[in-house]
This record gives C-alpha cells, sequence and structure tokens, in this order.
C-alpha cells in the first residue's frame, strides 16, 4: 500500500511498459494500433431502424469498419432527445451484422453496463464521463474493450490518469479518443488537438484515434482535420455520419453524408499511404 501511495498518477498505460505500442482487438477482428486503420462512422443517435440500416450499409460500403451510433445520448439539455436505450442497441447490432461492421457506443450509467457490453464490441465512455471513476471501474471489469473520449476540459495527463483506473481492473483494452477541447474561441465547437496524437504516442502505449465530428462541430471541417490526424499518427477516426443530416435528431451541422464520406475515406487513402497505414479492406456489401 506505502509504495502504491507513492505512485505517479499513471503507471501501467506509460509508453515504457510496452514500447513497441498497444494493439486493441475486437471480438469482430478489428484491430486499433496495427498497420490498418480503424474507422467507425454512423449517426450520432440511432433514430429509426431505417435510418440505421441506410447508414450501416453506406459507411460499410464506403470502407468504414465499425459502426457507431448512440442509444444513451449525454445530452446538455434534459429535454432533447436522449436516445432509444435498448431498442436503439438492438437496431445497431441487427444493421452492424448485416454489414459486417463491429459496434461502438456509449454507456452513461454503470447500471446499463451489461446491456451495453451485450449488444457492443466496443464500450465508448464519452467526453462527459471521462472523470466519472465509478463508471471506469464498471467498464473496466466487464473485461470489453474501451472507447475513452478526453474530457472537455481534461489535460493529457488527467485523461492517461483516467485510462489508468481502467487498466487498474486488469483490463488493458483501451483506446483513447481525441475529440477537442474547450477553448475561448467559439468559431468551433470544440478545438480540436492534434498535437495531442503524437504527444499521446509518446507518452502511452495506447493506440489513440481522433473524433474530427465533435472536435470541430462542423460538417466542412471534418474531412480535413480527418486527413490531418491520420497524417499526426491516429490509429483510427471516429465519424458521424447520417443519411440526411439536416434532419438529424442530434449533431446534423457536424454530420456528413453518404456522398462527403466516401469523399472522405477516399481521400484518406492517399494519406495513409503516405504514413505507410492501410485503409480497412471494403467489404461486399449484401
Ligand atoms: C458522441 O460520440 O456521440 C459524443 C456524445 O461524444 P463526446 O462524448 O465526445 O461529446
Ligand atoms: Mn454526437
Amino acid at each position: 500500500m506505502e509504495r502504491i501511495l507513492s505512485l505517479n498518477s499513471y503507471e501501467l498505460v506509460r509508453r515504457e511498459c510496452k514500447p513497441e505500442g498497444s494493439a486493441v482487438a475486437l471480438a469482430g477482428g478489428v484491430i486499433f494500433g496495427g498497420a490498418t486503420l480503424a474507422i467507425a462512422a454512423g449517426p450520432c443517435s440511432v433514430e429509426t431502424e431505417e435510418q440505421i440500416e441506410a447508414t450501416a450499409a453506406a459507411v460499410a460500403r464506403a470502407g468504414a469498419n465499425l459502426l457507431r451510433g448512440g442509444a444513451f445520448k449525454p445530452r446538455t439539455s434534459p429535454y432533447a432527445f436522449q436516445g432509444l436505450g435498448r431498442k436503439g442497441l438492438e437496431l445497431l447490432r441487427a444493421a452492424a451484422m448485416r454489414h459486417g461492421l463491429a459496434v461502438v457506443t456509449e454507456v452513461l450509467d454503470p447500471r446499463d453496463v451489461d446491456l451495453v457490453a451485450e449488444h457492443a464490441d466496443l464500450l465508448q465512455i464519452g467526453a462527459r464521463n471521462m472523470q466519472n471513476y465509478p463508471l471506469l471501474r464498471v467498464v473496466g471489469a466487464s473485461g470489453k474493450p474501451v472507447l475513452l473520449k478526453r474530457g472537455l476540459c481534461a489535460t493529457i495527463d488527467e485523461w492517461l490518469a483516467a485510462a489508468e483506473y481502467i487498466l487498474l481492473t486488469g483490463n488493458d483494452r483501451v483506446i483513447l479518443c481525441e475529440r477537442g477541447i474547450r477553448s475561448f474561441d467559439p468559431s468551433t465547437r470544440n478545438l480540436l488537438d492534434i498535437a495531442a496524437v503524437p504527444l499521446l504516442a509518446q507518452r502511452t502505449h495506447l493506440p489513440i484515434i481522433v473524433d474530427p465530428s465533435h472536435g470541430t462541430g462542423v460538417a466542412a471541417l471534418v474531412e480535413p482535420m480527418a486527413l490531418a490526424a491520420v497524417a499526426a499518427g491516429a490509429d483510427g477516426l471516429l465519424v458521424e455520419v447520417h443519411p440526411n443530416p439536416a434532419r438529424a435528431a442530434s449533431d446534423g451541422q457536424q454530420s456528413l453524408d453518404f456522398g462527403q464520406f466516401e469523399r472522405l475515406v477516399e481521400r484518406l487513402r492517399a494519406v495513409s499511404v503516405a504514413v505507410g497505414r492501410q485503409m480497412p479492406s471494403t467489404r461486399a456489401v449484401a
């Protein structure tokens, strides 16, 4: 105990623990931190069966390997759409299965971890919960891979200390997601910290992906920041895509339509070659 009290706020996540870097493999075979990029795409919220089915088909065709979609939504206003809950998880999993995609979705409440874990390959901890330590312990103990988003005002050290909580449960399958931090400037929703990518690669062995959607809050900025993220060494991306962004129940202003997402993936090919990464293989769609 005395020895533990004298430790730094993180030890297990340090790069020195695994100089070669960690690769985190999901049940379906998607790997974060390997030669191939991991590309998660889908709506902010799962809304209807038609919406998630059309999106899964489109993002799989374009070259994504994971489907994202919120069923439990952390909304600033308690009057805003809160997500479909269990039904949303079922629709998400079914659509992903039809198109050969892995599933990433957020869990907000420790009491929902088992339910979300039944439907997801990767449990997302949202920015607002990065320092919700009881939740981190419960997701860690679930044994499922965890996507830990950066808190809205979290320093790199606070973020790594939060990841340490999960590793301390014995679960080392943690992926970090840079999603922008609060700044003084309302021109963008958040300030996407691209420098965090190479900085984290020095400090930790954990894979790191970037969310240019929440990171900017502006659809027109998503593609350039996605390219920049991969150029900076990100292991993957999390991108919001919606069949009709203007009608989205949440985050429409930062969501790409299918054509825009397809173009992003196309442009990413050249960048991935330049940095020695492979694109996920495009799968045949039924
Ligand atoms: C999300 O990914 O839908 C989300 C709510 O993101 P964040 O926690 O980064 O705001
Ligand atoms: Mn969103």
